[in-house]
């Protein structure tokens, strides 16, 4: 296929790329937004999102996905679903790499968000699908009046946690800290909810089963004391890995693996920007990756016009 020539390329439609694409096609840019699995990303798992601004009801995350998508696609964005291997420099402008053509393009927005990191323990890899999963609203109902354990402490984990009491009979959310980092909201609400136990200062070593998990091997970290538990599903939040592994060639990024950026979401590559969980010191809200996108395609159309009356 010839390369397709645009004014920006978006890679990710999660919630930054799809407000980076809407903004930029608003601003008159021709878009092309590229996602490999789905838009709205990341938050279509979560059950509902109650800190969005303008949802005081609160909306599933598949609902806020779906409309920030229509949105988008309102604006004039065409979003295609291919995956970006590489982006290259051809100067004045970038080459981006699909599994379906090459794009030739005034600029970059990055927008590829983040994974789920694992714990790296013996058993996850073994029974991830068959009692280990990272997605309660996916694969809890399959734990009805079991009992679950959460690894973690942030608000995902804790989120995950209240929503897994729908379905098990008890859920064990265990804490490798004394505290949580999880909001003040959301750790009230756990405290509350009697049907979760939190085991602090607790890592889980192993994940124990046969054909699927029937318990954990874990270990307090003060006293050193080493203890099984019968469980039979394991759900695993602790913290994120961002999806950068495509950039490292051509873009500065940080030990983390995240893209250092400066307030307008610049990068260390005039004309590519980086918006949402991927960048550096992300908050790792909606809110704050939909902010993101909307300044990083500011900044595009304003380094796409300077470059015109270059
Ligand atoms: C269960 C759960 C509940 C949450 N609840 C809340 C909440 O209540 N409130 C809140 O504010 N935040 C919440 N979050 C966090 C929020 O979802 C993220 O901060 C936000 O989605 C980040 O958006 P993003 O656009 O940066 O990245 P993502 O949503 O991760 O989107 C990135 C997209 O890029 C795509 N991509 C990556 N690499 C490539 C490539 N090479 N080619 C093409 N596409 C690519 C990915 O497939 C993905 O679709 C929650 C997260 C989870 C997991």
């Amino acid at each position: 296929l010839a390369k397709k020539e645009c004014d920006v390329v978006v890679v990710g439609a999660g919630t930054a790329g799809l407000t980076a694409a809407m903004f930029a096609a608003r601003h008159g840019l021709r878009t092309v937004l590229l996602e490999r699995l789905m838009g709205g990303a990341q938050i279509i798992n979560a059950e509902k999102i109650e800190n969005f601004p303008g949802l005081p009801q609160g909306l599933s995350g598949a609902e806020l996905g779906a409309s920030m998508q229509e949105q988008t696609v309102k604006a004039g964005v065409e979003i295609l679903l291919e995956e970006v291997f590489s982006l290259g420099l051809e100067s004045p402008k970038f080459v981006v790499t699909s599994d379906v053509r090459d794009y030739l393009t005034k600029s970059v927005i990055v927008a590829t968000g983040s994974g789920l990191r694992r714990l790296g323990i013996a058993g996850e890899d073994e029974f991830t699908g068959n009692g280990v999963s990272h997605c309660a609203t996916c694969d809890g109902p399959f734990f009805t009046n079991e009992v679950v354990g959460v690894v973690g402490g942030g608000d995902t984990a804790a989120d995950e946690a209240i929503s897994l009491t729908s379905y098990a009979e008890k859920v064990i959310l265990f804490h490798r800290r004394d505290r949580l980092r999880a909001q003040q909201v959301l750790q009230q609400r756990l405290i509350r909810q009697p049907k979760i136990e939190i085991m602090w200062n607790t890592v889980v070593e192993r994940i124990l089963g046969s054909d699927t998990v029937t318990g954990v091997q874990t270990r307090n970290v003060i006293t050193n004391l080493e203890h099984r538990l019968s469980l039979s599903g394991m759900f695993v939040y602790v913290g994120l890995t961002p999806n950068s592994s495509l950039l490292g060639n051509l873009l500065m990024l940080d030990n983390g693996g995240h893209i250092p950026v400066n307030l307008r979401m610049e990068t260390s590559v005039p004309g590519i920007f980086a918006a949402g969980d991927v960048r550096q010191h992300s908050a790792a809200q909606l809110v704050s990756a939909a902010g993101d996108g909307a300044t990083a395609a500011i900044s595009a159309y304003h380094y796409i016009s300077n470059s015109r009356s270059r």
